[in-house]
């Protein structure tokens, strides 16, 4: 570890400190996720709370989101929403979709989410209701993100958010890709620089937050 990777994590660390402490119910949420045996790969409180603070600043309502795993993320965005603010979160494996469900009760935002179970491809161009999107999160199989991009750049409002986890991939964005994933990323991430449609914003938090206005 370089000691400019030091600083960072100290700097992270601090701001974390005063705005994106955990509660009990979203500590709950990571060790009942962690017990059933679903991979810790969840988002960092501080990326959760920066989605949080992205929400509020466009006033989104209505979220999509590509990846539930437990519903960690799920938990930091839904209560970001006001009180008729809704959550839809598409999730590939049956037993994290579960784990969710039980998870987003614990945190009393049931009411708010829905949990489409199955390939998000195979879902995303069935879904009616919340369309357009206030607010997109990307975080599901990095393979496909070139095509959550492109249904996303067409199904979020004008002024509207997507935001993308994972973006710096550990760095492995700057070595040859090695699998499909690599090369999702690379894609995805020249895809959201680049396309006129956006304004893009690539922030340096954690492994990396892609995040993009559509103008
Ligand atoms: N957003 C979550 C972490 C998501 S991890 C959080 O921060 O709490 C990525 C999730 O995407 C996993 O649960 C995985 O099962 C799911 N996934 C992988 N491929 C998928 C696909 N094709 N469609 C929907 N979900 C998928
Ligand atoms: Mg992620």
């Amino acid at each position: 570890m370089s000691s400019n990777d030091a600083l960072r994590e100290r700097f992270e660390e601090f701001v974390a400190g005063y705005l994106a402490e955990e509660d009990a119910i979203l500590q709950a949420i990571r060790i009942e996720s962690e017990k059933a045996g679903l991979p810790e790969i969840q988002v960092k409180p501080l990326d959760g709370y920066l989605l949080q603070w992205l929400i509020y600043l466009i006033n989104a309502k209505k979220v999509l989101e590509i990846g539930t795993l437990g519903g960690y993320s799920g938990t930091w965005i839904a209560r970001a929403l006001p009180e008729d603010g809704t959550l839809i979160t598409l999730e590939l494996e049956e037993k994290h979709a579960e784990v969710a469900q039980r998870n987003f009760t614990r945190a009393g935002v049931g009411d708010k989410v829905t949990i489409i179970q199955g390939k998000a491809l195979d879902h995303l161009p069935t879904l009616e209701t919340g369309i357009p999107f206030d607010f997109i999160f990307l975080d599901a199989d990095k393979a496909s993100y070139p095509q959550y991009l492109a249904w996303s750049v067409e199904h979020v409002r004008p002024g509207g958010v997507i935001a993308a986890h994972n973006v710096l991939r550990r760095g492995r964005i700057f070595n040859p890709p090695e699998d499909a994933n690599d090369e999702g990323l690379l894609v995805f991430n020249d895809m959201l620089m680049t396309d006129s449609r956006l304004r893009a914003m690539m922030i340096p938090l954690g492994d990396g937050m892609g995040v993009a206005m559509r103008r």
